[in-house]
């Protein structure tokens, strides 16, 4: 104890509770698919220490093929509403199909009864309020579901979008708010976010509020393209951002165009990745390329380090 210090050791503090450790969210994005982002998020998992990891690119989900989940927690993701006729109270007046601007209601084939499309009902709420015999239920849409699982390199939280599911976004934006809960329920320092490709609204919602992105890419003229779109929506939301550029050897000069053009637009270079067959090994094996080893593993340790010092993390 420190010499004047008259708090006895024992005393408890701020309500016996500690204060929480601060955590990064490290988002990592690509302007779309297909730069190696999600092998490179799968390595950095492993290399992590104290981490959870979220899976956001719901619409294309494929960490978990790499990291192999076990699922603990399943819950339901709703979203918007859908109208049901409950048929026992249907007198089949029509009203439903008239008024549903969508052609959601039609006829079923054996009965003739009037029954809701799930996939073209539009949830407008028309045909519930204009329904002679109130026989319309507006109900929760279940749109996918979440789930809480363990890995080998810690917890996860990854999510399945239904089938003609719309409003990822809102999804990503649970399952973002549902690493960070994880995180402080384990005290763990990092939440490290597979983040969807593109610069659509499910983008949007992985990257407000991180602590930073990381922008991976490829040294081609449409990979230069993308970088520079979503390092001006990463800039937009007032996120700092790195870059990484992946396979840098198969195009050296585009690789330090990318890097010049990022640098001078305010994003920090943080490595760059090798071309290397293991990769692709290890995705068809379901294994991350550090456990393989190898020339990209190297860089990818390197990238990992220096992504680190950035972040603080
Ligand atoms: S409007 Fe109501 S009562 Fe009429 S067919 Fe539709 S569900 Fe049945
Ligand atoms: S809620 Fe709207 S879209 Fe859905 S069936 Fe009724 S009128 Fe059609």
């Amino acid at each position: 104890m420190r010499t004047g210090d008259a708090r006895p050791a024992s005393l408890p503090i701020a309500g016996d509770q500690e204060l929480p450790p601060r955590i990064s969210e490290l988002v990592v994005i690509s302007g779309k698919g297909g730069t190696g982002k999600t092998s490179v998020v799968a390595s950095f998992g492993v290399l992590a220490d104290n981490v959870v990891i979220a899976d956001c690119d719901v619409d294309a989900a494929d960490l978990h093929l790499v990291l192999s989940p076990v699922i603990g927690e399943t819950h339901s993701f709703l979203s918007g509403y859908e109208a049901v006729i409950r048929q026992d109270d249907c007198c089949g007046t029509g009203v439903c199909r008239e008024v549903c601007r969508f052609d959601a209601v039609g006829k079923h084939d054996h009965t003739g009864r009037f029954v809701i499309d799930p996939l073209a009902c539009e949830g407008c709420g028309v045909c519930v309020e204009l329904c002679p015999n109130r026989a319309i239920d507006f109900v929760e849409r279940t749109c996918g579901a979440w789930y809480v699982s363990s890995t080998p390199s810690g917890p996860m939280v990854h999510a399945r979008l239904g089938i003609a599911a719309e409003n990822s976004g809102k999804l990503v934006a649970t399952v973002r708010r549902e690493a960070t809960r994880v995180a402080v329920a384990n005290r763990c320092t990092t939440v490290l976010v597979d983040g969807p490709p593109g610069i659509g609204c499910p983008v949007i919602a992985s990257i407000t509020g991180a602590s930073g992105v990381l922008i991976v890419t490829e040294p081609t003229v449409s990979g230069a393209h993308d970088m520079e779109r979503v390092l001006a929506l990463a800039r937009h939301f007032d996120v700092p951002a790195a870059v990484c550029v992946n396979r840098w050897d198969l195009n050296p000069d585009g690789a330090d165009r990318i890097e010049s053009r990022a640098t001078d637009l305010g994003a920090a270079i943080t490595g760059r990745i090798r071309y290397d067959p293991t990769v692709t090994r290890a995705q068809v094996e379901g294994r991350t390329v550090v456990e393989l080893g190898g020339e990209a593993a190297d860089d990818v340790r390197v990238v990992w380090d220096q992504v680190r010092r950035w972040l603080k993390c």
